[in-house]
């Protein structure tokens, strides 16, 4: 077997941890369930995850957080690696320039989302995912699991409730599209779906490895295809044009790097045929973006020279 890549960035992220370490204010974590609210604002990680499956990084990198949104990138994939293009008929594919959870756009559009990343659009791609594989949140588990070699990788079942608890601008959502006939399932069959989407617990390092096919055009870790190319293209344009709420264009700016972020504090971020990152601190800034984790990304880039452009 051919040896490991050297940990070629870790320098760096060492770096990156003690300037984090040293910068005061790291936000606030998300409150509108307690499991995320009682999260440790100064907690932080981050991991690279290089093409042949090497992973390493600091802080805490390894600690599981609740992955929310970060998992809208994954359904994502196993959509349209189902359906193709026809998706898109039911999500467009432009910025929303509106909170995540936003209604507004819905009504003059027709029941038609944005993205599929605000969480109309993820709704969609959920209902569209459980109609072909009878178990979205199964499918979803299945990819991280597999991707990320943690066998143990699994949804929070309290963080899942709480969810459904609090569901009701999600639950609003859903039955709007569907007034449109823009979902298959009955809603709160969707929603479950949904809100387990949400609870995924998973670390730094799982959440790199997993999101590698995006760095690798479409090929999963055992070498098989998950997207064509075109399609992997595709949703790395779609994360650094929408994937981080509507503080997408400042992230882009910045980072200058495919990125989807998650309320966990949360953020993946792709570099196309080199490696993918993720970083971890739950304190959010007023966009819901991780104010550590926006940080340490635009270091990364800005240190090493490495991003799309
Ligand atoms: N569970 C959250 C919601 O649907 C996810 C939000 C997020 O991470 O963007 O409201």
């Amino acid at each position: 077997a051919p040896s490991p890549s050297p940990p070629t960035f870790l320098p760096v992220l060492e770096r990156i941890a003690e300037e984090i370490e040293r910068t005061p204010g790291r936000g606030r974590p998300a409150d509108y369930i307690p499991a995320l609210a009682a999260r440790d604002p100064r907690s932080f990680g981050m991991a690279v995850a290089e093409l042949d499956g090497t992973v390493y990084g600091v802080g805490e990198w390894r600690e599981p957080f609740s992955a929310q949104s970060v998992t809208k990138v994954f359904t994502l994939a196993l959509d349209l690696a189902r359906e193709g293009d026809e998706l898109w008929e039911h999500v467009g594919r432009e910025p929303s320039g509106n909170p995540f959870n936003s209604l507004i756009q819905l009504e003059y559009e027709n029941g038609i989302p944005r993205n599929p990343f605000i969480n109309a659009g993820a709704l969609v791609v959920t209902d569209r995912l459980h109609t072909r594989t009878g178990d979205a949140a199964g499918a979803l588990l299945d990819l991280l699991r597999t991707e990320s070699g943690n066998p143990g990788l699994t949804f929070d079942k309290e963080v899942a409730a709480s969810e459904a608890g609090r569901g009701h601008r999600n639950a609003a959502l859903a039955h709007f599209m569907a007034s449109y006939g823009n979902i298959d399932n009955p809603v709160p069959d969707l929603l479950e779906q949904y809100f387990r989407q949400c609870s995924v617990e998973a670390s730094c390092a799982d959440l790199a490895l997993a999101s590698a096919f995006l760095a690798r055009h479409g090929v999963r870790a055992d070498g098989t295809r998950l997207l064509t190319r075109s399609q992997s293209k595709q949703i790395n344009a779609i994360m650094l044009t929408c994937g981080t709420y509507d503080a997408a264009g400042d992230f882009a700016y910045r980072v200058g790097l495919p990125g989807k972020s998650g309320v966990g504090g949360g953020i993946i971020a792709i570099v196309p045929g080199r490696c993918t990152l993720c970083v971890w601190s739950p304190g959010l800034d007023e966009r819901g973006n991780s104010v550590a984790g926006v940080a340490a990304l635009d270091r990364f880039t800005t240190l090493t020279g490495v991003s799309v452009f």
